[in-house]
């Protein structure tokens, strides 16, 4: 049956790792990261998220990437942990917020539909200070509500303070944020976290889903997660969906927002733009 979700075939030239790009040392990696916001290196892209059921889009993720020449672009898998590592991840995290905020003017101001965009938030940046203060006055820069703009918070915030985590989401929420809790069923996105922490929807982690086909416990254990989130009225988001069986797996479980292959990669600005042309 022919994909309907993606309009444009082969966006997406697979990123190499770009383990082998970067230096072993802390000082030279920070080095290089600074050259690189001067110039320019880091991007945005764009993965689109849909609703199943409607077949509309709803959403898209922001996903950095670091494209170093025309030929080496860095996985997020591998400099994102070397950014949070070095203290560096709220400096280029700020700088991909931003331009994620310039995109959707653009396209606000061009009279397209956009939905909202999600962007990832690491553990170092929910515990900063200046957080709310920052996404406060880049949305009065760009005009912008605090509902176009998802917060995704990334698994390795949930190792830290957890209560402090309750008050930073809390307090982000009655400024009209809506706060996603990223990678839900892997390491560290623990019941605990879901009972204690007030998001407003869960990013369900693709492991679960990929290993459903050929694991009937695995199955089981999603229809059950799934189960409990909409038993405790949360919003469920599944990621890494890559094959029409998995769409109706999910749509039958009357799961229907979903991320991944199948809807479309991660695709650059411009590409987005004809996605949200289309978007009517
Ligand atoms: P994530 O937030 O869980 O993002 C989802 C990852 O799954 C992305 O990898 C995406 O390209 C990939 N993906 C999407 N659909 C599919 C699918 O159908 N199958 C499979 N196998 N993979 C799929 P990506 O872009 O390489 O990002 C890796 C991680 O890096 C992200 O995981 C996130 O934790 C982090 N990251 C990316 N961008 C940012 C950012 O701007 N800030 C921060 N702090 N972290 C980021
Ligand atoms: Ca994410
Ligand atoms: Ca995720």
């Amino acid at each position: 049956m022919e994909n309907i979700y993606t309009p444009i075939k082969k966006l997406f030239k697979r990123a190499a790792t770009g383990q082998d790009a970067l230096p072993d040392s802390s000082e030279r990696f920070i080095r290089l990261v600074r050259r690189a916001v001067e110039n320019s290196e880091f991007e945005v892209y764009y993965q689109p998220q849909y609703n199943y059921n409607t077949k509309k889009l709803f959403g898209a993720e922001a996903l950095m990437r670091w494209r170093q020449d025309e030929k080496n672009e860095v996985s997020p898998a591998v400099f994102v942990p070397r950014l949070e590592k070095c203290g560096m991840i709220y400096e280029v995290d700020k700088l991909i917020w931003k331009k994620v905020c310039a995109d959707m003017r653009t396209w606000l101001d061009l009279g397209l539909n956009v939905p909202h965009l999600s962007v990832n938030l690491s553990g170092d940046d929910i515990y900063h200070e200046g957080l709310e203060g920052y996404f406060t006055s880049l949305l009065a820069e760009y005009s912008l509500k605090p509902k176009d703009l998802h917060l995704e918070i990334t698994e390795t915030a949930y190792i830290k303070d957890l209560k402090l985590m309750a008050e930073v989401i809390d307090s982000l929420k009655s400024k009209g944020f809506v706060v996603e809790m990223d990678d839900f069923g892997s390491g560290y996105s623990s019941l605990r976290t879901l009972k204690n922490v007030p998001f407003d929807v869960i990013k369900l982690d693709m492991e679960l889903l990929q290993e459903s086909e050929t694991n009937e416990k695995a199955k089981n254990i999603l229809t059950a997660v799934i189960e409990m989130l909409q038993k405790i009225e949360i919003e469920v988001i599944v990621e890494g969906v890559e094959r029409e069986e998995q769409a109706k797996l999910l749509g039958r479980l009357g799961c229907n927002y979903m991320q991944g292959y199948y809807f479309g990669r991660p695709t650059d600005r411009e590409h987005f733009e004809e996605i949200l042309k289309n978007n009517r």
